[in-house]
């Protein structure tokens, strides 16, 4: 008995990779602040992970994407921020200043802390949570490896997690921007947020 399958454009099939390795890690003071709210200073052991989907094919080398490139630009953007302190520099909770030497910041509750500038990362975030953390990769990451090379390996989307504990982690995930200027626009601009219920609590992590 003659079997006849349908092969269409819209196989079910995708190919992907997935890569979490021991040393994509950065170990980083921070706190979170927003209206009303700021934790303790204190730190994370990270650790970051990156899911790439394609279409269904595959490259003539059989790859996806090439598991070495990934490793060795996670590596390197980990090695970038590894034991600095996080600051958000868009944030709207903390008045933000510096001198040649000295980054200040002065929260809603009085607080003033002062870092040397050498030890900080000062990341376009509104909040170094592990979400924004995630989405900030995601965007280094296409940045780095060059969103022309990911379109010619028919990458489709994206995923990032960054967990600042076990069994504690942030997902990012997107399709890939379409232009350049659509991946600048994701850059520039912080993460839409929700409206909060006022009576919404916080716990400390
Ligand atoms: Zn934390």
């Amino acid at each position: 008995m003659w079997v006849e399958f349908v092969v269409n454009a819209k196989t079910m099939e995708e190919y992907g990779v997935y890569v979490c390795k021991s040393d994509f890690k950065f170990n980083c003071a921070h706190f979170i602040a927003f209206q009303g709210y700021r934790e303790r200073l204190h730190g994370h052991n990270y650790l970051l992970s990156v899911k790439m989907m394609g279409d269904s094919t595959l490259g003539d080398d059989g790859y996806c994407i090439d598991f070495g490139d990934i490793k060795k630009i996670v590596r390197s953007l980990c090695k970038s921020i590894n034991e600095y302190f996080l600051c958000p520099m868009l944030s709207d909770a903390i008045v933000i200043s510096e001198n040649e030497e000295q980054l200040c910041l002065e929260c809603e509750d009085g607080s003033k802390f002062s870092f040397p500038k050498k030890d900080c990362a000062l990341l376009p975030l509104r909040h170094t949570s592990a979400e924004e953390l995630a989405r900030y990769f995601w965007c280094r990451i296409i940045r780095t490896i060059g969103l022309s090379v990911l379109q010619q390996r028919k990458i489709v989307s994206m995923e990032i997690t960054v967990a600042e504990a076990p069994m504690q982690q942030a997902i990012y995930r997107s399709v890939l921007p379409s232009s350049e200027e659509e991946l600048l626009f994701k850059e520039m601009n912080p993460p839409q947020f929700r409206p909060r219920p006022c009576s919404e609590k916080h716990e400390d992590s």
